[in-house]
Parts: C-alpha cells; structure tokens; sequence
C-alpha cells in the first residue's frame, strides 16, 4: 500500500517502436496447417495496480528493459511451438526437425528457432507466453501492490490479441 493518501486502482501502458520482433510461423492444430510465413510482431504492455511509496506503478524503466529482452528472444526467429499436439519436433544436432501431420518436413538450424513452451504459435498463446517471462523476470513486481498485468501481441496492424494476469 502507499503512504502518499492517492490509492486507488492505477495502470501504466507502455509500447514502445522497440518492442518488436520480426517472427517466422505457421499454425497447425489438428487437420489443418498454414503455410510457413513471417509477421512484424508489436508488443505491448499493461500493469494496473496501486500506487508505490514514490508514486508509481511500476518503474517504466522496468518495463522497458524486460519487454526488450523477451522481444530479443524471438526477433528473426522461426516460432517452435513445443508442445504442438499436430507436429512431430525433434530437436538433434543442432537442427530442428519438424514433420507435420500432412507429411511435410520443415528442418531449420536450432540457433536460428526459439523453443517455445506452447501449443501454437497464435497471437493469444504468444502473449500468454511474454507475460510469464515478464512476471518471470521482473523481480520488482512481487513487492508492488499490482492486481494484473495485460500482454497485447499484433501480428499486423489493428490485429492483435491480448492475454491478461492477476497478480
Ligand atoms: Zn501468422
């Protein structure tokens, strides 16, 4: 709680040109595969919550160096989802190989892939994705007196997903 009488329910919301990256993917789920391709994935970032003893939310600095990095993360990747209930993945010698349900063989360097704990590589399960990795490795945010943090992923202009937390 603050101690500066202001409390009351807060959000910060920041979205930066640099919170980027430029991604390789398809979706397949069962019967169905899209096409390898790529988006210009945005990334934004929301925490509601009460204010701190010096009057913020959340330090926008702690945002921005945490968001950057996840972005890093997946920038000039191709997107493995892991855990693809349609996709065979193995993961040998430095190559990832992927076979899908139609039969189609995808093999890519590992260095050049991201190994992503989720089931599809949507818009939705992205965002769900980076904001774990943000409660992860923001260690200021169990102290603050914060009620959700909100993830926004747009893989194209005004088309994005959003995936929301209680903290
Ligand atoms: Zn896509």
């Amino acid at each position: 709680m603050n101690d500066n009488g202001n409390h009351g329910d807060y959000e910060v919301f920041v979205s930066k040109d640099y919170f980027k990256f430029n991604a390789a993917h398809f979706i397949a789920y069962p019967g169905f595969r899209e096409r390898l391709h790529g988006h210009n994935y945005r990334v934004a970032v929301r925490l509601r919550g009460d204010l701190g003893p010096e009057g913020y939310v959340v330090d926008f600095g702690d945002i921005k160096r945490a968001t950057r990095a996840v972005c890093a993360l997946m920038d000039e990747r191709v997107l493995i989802p892991m855990n693809s209930k349609s996709l065979e993945i193995r993961v040998e010698s430095g190559q990832v190989e992927l076979t899908c349900e139609d039969g189609s063989r995808f093999s890519f360097p590992e260095a050049d892939c991201v190994l992503l704990p989720i089931a599809h590589s949507s818009a939705e399960e992205l965002a769900a994705y980076i904001a774990a990795g943000l409660r992860e490795s923001m260690d200021v945010l169990p102290a603050r007196p914060l009620l959700c943090l909100e993830v926004t992923v747009a893989e194209a202009p005004n088309q994005e997903a959003r995936f929301r937390m209680d903290l």
